[in-house]
């Protein structure tokens, strides 16, 4: 007979964990299936990772670059790449202890296996049944190889958290938020890196004045950016090094290719049609303002809905608004999809929230879009003969000026912005931001005397 759940969680990474913890600690009776490791991409092949190795890179600088000039005479004997896999590894092993302990504490029964629907109401996991009144799919998705000729001869993602040595020589083919994490990350450790995108630029969708900072930056300090340069073809040599050819005629020899040319959803893999849920054709599930899919009682959160946005924090708190309305008697709880704030973890780091000047201009016509802007050599360089540019933006639209963007690239954007957000949330104006006393001397201070 098949155990019968209130709620069954699919997925144990960032939407269903929390998700799964919030239901429980209403009294609801709840399962969490996880095929792998608890905590999922993020905790284990994403954002912890990833921020360990940006941390490991940031140190590196720290030596190469600056401690020089601050009158420090350091002498690096060697880095020791597998040491930090080995800290970063030990620590995530701590992060699924302590999920483990929270997921007990709460009562959620964790069910290891990979599930598959057998219709809307029933799941199969190592050939037991489950049941559950309420079914959340939250499965997260898989990094995306490109259909080129010896596209197996490089690596994803995952690929490159399973590396025990630093690379030397490594290309990188991608142009989003994780192409450039993961190049800034090897070139700050010294790997000669090559980063390859489609077009002008990486990081399109961001504010000009970002994209411009940030080739800058690639330019001054690496990694070598290589553009418009569409993959064609990859070449395994006989001395075992890559050799990637673009439709330009260029090619290119490395010794380690990365694909980071985005990410696709799992949803094809659990037997989806059983269960009469509609996907999009990329298989992005289609959910309503509640996390609600076409069919009842099957909810979706995370990086497979379709039209979502690919955070952690994002996942989360869908997760944790869907068991608020479902067992919490809270019939209007639901996510909040605008105003995001973001950083990409790049060299130097970005900040983000709203919109770019051209999407404010595009939605609020040009003559209600006033734009302020501040350049300077962020402080921690300009002691130094390793100058690093800090740039920040403000966008404000209509004659109160209200704050409908704010962006930001530079020494420690990425733990400026996170109370900006709050202010952009609750409409703030620029004589909100101005009327605030700026903290000096810091970075920050720029967002509130930019004039
Ligand atoms: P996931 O976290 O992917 O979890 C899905 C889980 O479901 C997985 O554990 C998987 O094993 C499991 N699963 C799949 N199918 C089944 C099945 N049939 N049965 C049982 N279990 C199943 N976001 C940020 O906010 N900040 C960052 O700095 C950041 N950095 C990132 C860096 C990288 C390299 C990557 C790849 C992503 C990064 N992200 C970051 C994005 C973030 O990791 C995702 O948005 C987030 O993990 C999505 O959560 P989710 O719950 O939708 O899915
Ligand atoms: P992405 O969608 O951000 O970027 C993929 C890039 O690859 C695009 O710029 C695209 O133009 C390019 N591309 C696509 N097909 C290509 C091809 N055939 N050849 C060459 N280039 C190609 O995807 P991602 O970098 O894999 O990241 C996935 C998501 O994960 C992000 O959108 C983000 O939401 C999330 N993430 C967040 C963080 C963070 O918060 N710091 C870090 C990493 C990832």
């Amino acid at each position: 007979m098949a155990k019968h759940f209130d709620y069954i969680c699919i997925g144990g990474g960032s939407g269903g964990i929390a998700s799964a913890n919030r239901a429980a600690m209403y009294g609801a009776k709840v399962a969490i299936i996880e095929a792998k490791a608890l905590g999922g991409t993020c905790v284990n092949v994403g954002c912890v990772p990833k921020k360990v190795m940006w941390h490991g890179a940031q140190i590196a600088e720290v030596m190469h670059l600056y401690a020089k000039d601050y009158g420090f005479d350091v002498d690096v004997k060697s880095f020791n790449w597998g040491k930090l896999v080995e800290n970063r590894e030990a620590y995530i092993s701590r992060i699924h202890a302590s999920y483990d302990n929270v997921l007990g504490n709460n009562n959620v029964e964790v069910i290891n296996g990979f599930a598959t629907f057998v219709d809307a109401k029933t799941i199969e996991v190592n050939g037991e049944h489950y049941t559950a009144d309420h079914i959340l799919i939250a499965v997260g998705g898989e990094p995306t190889i490109p259909n080129v000729p010896g596209a197996e001869y490089g690596i994803d993602s995952n690929g490159f958290f399973e590396l025990n040595e630093q690379p030397k020589r490594t290309a990188i083919v991608g142009a989003g938020y994780i192409a450039v994490e993961i190049a800034g990350v090897l070139s700050a450790f010294g790997t000669d890196t090559h980063l390859f995108v489609r077009k002008e630029s990486p990081l399109r969708s961001f504010d000009p004045m970002i994209v411009d900072t940030l080739v800058e930056v690639m330019a001054a300090e690496g990694p070598t950016l290589h553009t418009h340069s569409i993959p064609k073809q990859v070449v395994k040599e006989a001395d075992g090094s890559i050799t990637l050819h673009f439709e330009n005629g260029e090619s290119h020899n490395t010794d380690l290719l990365i694909w980071a040319i985005g990410r696709h959803p799992t949803t094809d893999k659990i037997n989806l049609q059983a269960t009469g849920v509609e996907t999009n054709s990329r298989g992005y599930i289609k959910v309503d303002q509640y996390q609600q899919t076409n069919v009842a009682g099957i909810y979706c959160v995370g990086d497979i809905m379709e039209g979502g946005i690919e955070l952690t924090p994002i996942a989360v708190k869908a997760g944790r608004q869907l068991s608020e309305r479902l067992f919490n008697n809270k019939p209007d709880a639901k996510m909040d999809y605008k105003l995001v704030p973001t950083v990409v973890f790049s060299h130097p780091p970005i900040g983000t929230i709203g919109l770019t000047t051209q999407e404010a201009i595009d939605q609020y016509g040009e003559d209600n879009v006033k734009v302020y802007q501040s350049g300077f050599t962020a402080m921690y360089t300009a002691v130094t003969t390793h100058r690093q540019p800090c740039k920040m933006k403000l966008v404000c639209v209509g004659a109160d000026e209200k704050v409908v963007g704010l962006h930001g690239i530079g020494y420690t954007v990425d733990e400026m912005i996170q109370g900006f957000g709050v202010a952009i949330k609750m409409g703030a104006t620029k004589a909100d931001f101005d009327s605030v006393v700026a903290i000096h001397p810091t970075g920050s201070e720029e967002f509130v005397t930019m004039r």
